[in-house]
């Protein structure tokens, strides 16, 4: 530690920008600029002994300078380390000394001496510039009387500063002094500590404390903190010991109460730190107890099992590729950040996915699989026969590409369940995907994963669901796939019935290709012509007519009704519905081509029954038998004290049981009473065609629609008016057509009709006429209804009321020639099921009849159209009479 130095009156001054060196610091710097060089070389180098030079902090130009003297700028000054052993910041004078030409140097007016500690030379490559490193301690202050220069550095006439001994001595004694000395070592004292506590250092420090006089400490403490230059400007000029200690005091206290507030901070931190080391550790230690109980359901514990899955899933090579390098980002995701759970989906989809595994099929046995179909399934011969010569084939050739199936027909009519009999037959697994209001290509194909809610597309999610690759799957109602904006359904759908392409089916969410070659498609549609033609070009069309009142009831009594009573709990023995009831079922509940309402409907009288014998149930009383038998023996067990040993009798579940354990006396049968109780009241009956056209202006029409054909009454009426035409009854346009058709072809003809006389030949004068199409909120269209159209403004008009029995449909031209129309089969179907006795059809139609079943075309009196008159012939009562007249 310097002790206090005799000072020369001139000082080589060395000057430090923005920093000041106190009393007691060392302090390392590199001389660099041409002056503090030739300083070092002058001053400190070429000495015997080590000289002394004085510091003198400069201000920045930018700052504001408050002490004089100003001297235009000639030095550069140097970089300065404290204590440091790295060298930093080098500051090129002549750089600086050009950019700065014009400002002006700001000196402070005290400076500190220092001595040299250590020097040492350096050259610069390759520019040959000598730079020095020195180490300097600071002495004691001076003040600077005058500032001149030596060659190119700054000299200065100084006086010290420092107080002489006798000073020292008296201001010892100060009462002041002596307490601000101990606020001093106390204040910095407690700083020891702390960095004590914090560094397991400060032994050196303590000592310091004891040997070294106050008013240096005081230097040597500030030097060694943080502080801002004017802090530092300030100490500097605490000439005043008093002073220099308190302001000291302050600054150490101050550096005391960062420190602790930092040492607070760090706690804090730490404490947290801790907490979440101490719930690794709880984590730790319940994954250990988890593992013993071999239950694991931890979050990493679960990527394993993930992994493990996605191990066991058989996954093709460059798919498990992509699949770990998914896993391995999902590893390095947090679980509480956005997106970690759709990565994992994903990644449970790809475990899940059957990659490889497939029902095992067995040998195909042919006649096993028609016994099958028939025991599922009555009557559809051809259709069982197609799908035997179907499963022949594959059994001969099992990688055959044949056609898809596609069963075409109204609902209900067993199209589902006949593919769920192929997927029996071959052994495989069934899988129904539902393909109705599919509008939009992602249904088939799934979303992009960078979509919020992706999803795969249906086809990827039902193989999942059935977790074989080979399933049988039905693609349900591929007639009501629609293309729009957002993509066309059927487009993905060609590549899934390709056989080329489906072997490498690309799902937008799964990303990667799946094989869809092993799975049997077959398709159900309600109609054709709404299916795209290259669609159509994949597929093999099975049409199923709907069924006729004597199909059903077969249906019914074979299969129906054992299935809902096995559905519902119930047996024979509980309920019985008589053949009678249910043909009454079919003619006054159900009107449709199907059998789905009828099963509804069988369900309906099912539960009711199994209501009843609920009830019966509860008012089974206990029997005697038992009462007697358990309390003796109860009583004399508990009279013994001895163990009650009881039989626990495990109460089965099956409905079977059930039933059978409450066995009624005597079985239900359904009357007509329980059918109107349990169904409400008739909704169709037979006497409704003859009462709808008891009145002029009814037609009865028959029309196709997607539950298959059905009578379509046409209601005119005429009325006061402009000659004005009314439609109503949700028309299209088509339809609305033929109405005016059939307007303006009536009015043309209304004098050879018979209609009106010659003079009154404007059968509209006077009058509007109104056509009504009931079931007013089903929308209509088609041309199909002309005919119907016709024969209704022809009774309106002639005031005679159209044969009950009778249905037509056909389309007509202006000309009265009667085209022929669609779905002839489900038409003629639907009178049948209606009673229809009589029905008339375009004459070219009479090809489609070879569809109709012969049973049904027996029952019918099939009436062929080739012109309008054909039909009105026809269509009342004794023929047209006014034919002879006609001269069409
Ligand atoms: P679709 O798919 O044509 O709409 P479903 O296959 O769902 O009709 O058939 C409806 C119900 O009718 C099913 O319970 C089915 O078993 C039954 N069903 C239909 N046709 C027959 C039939 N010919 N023999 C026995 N049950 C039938």
């Amino acid at each position: 530690m310097a002790e206090s130095v005799e000072l020369p009156s001139r000082l080589a001054i060395l000057p430090f920008r923005n920093k000041v060196l106190l009393p007691g610091a060392i302090i390392r710097i590199r001389c660099t600029s041409p002056s503090s060089v030739k300083l070092v070389e002058q001053e400190l180098w070429q000495r015997e002994e080590k000289g002394l030079i004085g510091i003198l902090p400069v201000r920045d130009s930018a700052e504001t300078a408050t002490v004089a003297p100003s001297l235009s700028q000639g030095l550069g000054t140097d970089s300065v380390e404290r204590n440091s052993k790295s060298q930093v910041g080098v500051s090129d004078a002549h750089k600086h000394e050009s950019k700065n030409a014009q400002e002006v140097i700001h000196w402070h007016n005290r400076g500190v001496a220092a001595r040299a500690l250590h020097l040492s030379r350096g050259v610069e490559k390759p520019s040959g510039r000598v730079t020095y490193i020195v180490v300097l301690e600071g002495l004691c202050r001076f003040n600077v009387q005058e500032l001149s220069t030596r060659g190119t550095y700054y000299t200065a006439r100084i006086t010290s500063l420092d107080m002489t001994k006798t000073e020292m001595e008296q201001v010892e004694q100060d009462p002041d002094f002596i307490s601000l000395t101990r606020q001093f070592k106390a204040t910095a004292m407690e700083l020891i500590s702390v960095l004590e506590q914090k560094q397991k250092t400060g032994g050196r420090t303590k000592v310091l404390l004891e040997t070294v006089p106050v008013h240096k400490l005081a230097d040597i403490f500030v030097a060694s903190f943080e502080i801002s230059f004017e802090e530092q400007l300030s100490m500097l000029d605490s000439v005043d010991v008093k002073v220099r200690i308190s302001k000291a005091t302050e600054l150490v206290d101050r550096h005391l109460q960062s420190i602790r507030v930092a040492e607070k901070i760090t706690q804090k931190v730490e404490g947290q730190l801790s907490k979440s080391q101490k719930e690794f550790l709880l984590r730790q230690q319940m994954r250990a107890i988890k593992e013993e109980l071999g239950d694991n359901d931890d979050d990493e514990d679960d990527l394993a099992a993930l992994e493990r899955k996605m191990q066991n899933a058989g996954m093709p090579a460059h798919i498990w590729k992509h699949a770990q390098r998914e896993l391995r980002r999902l590893k390095k995701m947090q679980p509480q950040q956005p997106g970690y759970n759709s990565a994992r989906v994903y990644l449970e989809l790809l475990a899940d996915l059957p990659w490889q595994k497939a029902s095992e099929e067995h040998e195909l046995d042919l006649k096993a699989a028609r016994e099958r179909l028939d025991s599922d399934h009555y009557g559809l011969v051809k259709v069982k026969q197609r799908i035997i010569e179907y499963l022949a084939v594959r059994k001969l050739k099992p990688d055959a590409r044949g056609p898809v199936l596609c069963f075409v027909g109204p609902p209900g009519v067993g199209k589902t369940s006949l593919a769920s009999s192929i997927a029996a037959a071959l052994g495989r697994k069934f899988v129904r995907i539902s393909l109705g209001g599919v509008k939009d290509e992602a249904d088939i194909r799934g979303h992009r994963r960078t979509y919020i809610g992706s999803m795969p597309g249906r086809l990827i999610d039902g193989i999942k669901r059935v977790s074989v690759c080979n399933p049988v799957m039905l693609l349900d109602e591929i007639d009501k796939t629609g293309s729009d904006i957002r993509g066309d359904p059927a487009s993905a759908l060609l590549e899934v019935l390709d056989p080329e392409q489906n072997k490498t089916f690309n799902d937008h969410y799964l990303n990667v290709p799946y094989d869809l070659s092993k799975v049997i498609f077959v398709a159900t549609a309600n109609r054709i012509q709404p299916i795209p033609p290259p669609l159509l070009d994949r597929m093999e069309v099975i049409e199923l007519p709907g069924y006729t009142p004597e199909e059903k009831l077969r249906i019914a009594m074979q299969h129906l009704i054992p299935r809902v009573l096995d559905q519902h709990g119930l047996s024979f023995d509980f309920l019985q519905i008589p053949e009678e009831m249910v043909k009454l079922v079919i003619q006054r509940y159900t009107r449709e081509a199907g059998v789905r309402n009828l099963e509804r409907n069988l369900a309906a009288l099912a539960r009711a029954a199994a209501v009843k014998v609920a009830e019966q149930e509860e008012a089974v009383p206990l029997s005697k038998d038992v009462q007697r038998l358990a309390s003796p023996l109860l009583e004399s067990s508990l009279a013994d004290g001895a163990e009650v040993e009881m039989e626990v009798i495990p109460m089965s579940v099956n409905n079977h049981d059930i039933s059978s354990a409450f066995k009624a006396s005597s079985p239900l049968i359904v009357d007509e009473a329980m059918l109107e109780k349990v169904l409400g009241p008739a909704r169709y009956d037979d006497r409704e065609t003859a009462e709808r056209v008891a009145t002029p202006g009814v037609s009865v029409g028959l029309v196709w629609t997607a539950f298959g054909g059905e009578v379509q009454f046409v209601e005119a009426t005429a009325m006061v008016g402009k000659g004005d035409l009314h439609l109503t009854g949700q028309l299209g346009d088509v339809i609305k057509e033929s109405a005016q058709i059939a307007m303006t072809w009536v009015r043309a003809r209304a004098t050879e009709l018979k209609l009106a006389t010659v003079e009154e030949s404007n059968l509209l004068e006077g009058r509007d006429i109104h056509i009504h199409f009931p079931a007013g909120a089903v929308p209509k269209d088609g041309p199909s209804a002309g005919v119907t159209l016709v024969t209704s403004l022809v009774s309106l008009f002639s005031q005679r009321r159209v044969r009950a029995d009778t249905a037509m449909t056909g389309e007509m031209t202006l000309r009265g020639l009667v085209l022929p129309v669609g779905g002839i089969k489900d038409k003629v179907l639907a009178a049948h099921r209606y009673g229809i006795k009589r029905v008339i059809l375009p004459e070219r139609n009479l090809k489609d009849l070879v569809e109709v079943p012969s049973h049904v075309l027996s029952s019918l009196e099939i009436l062929l159209a080739r012109r309008m008159e054909d039909v009105l012939e026809q269509a009342f009562e004794g023929g047209c009479p006014w034919r002879q007249h006609s001269k069409l």
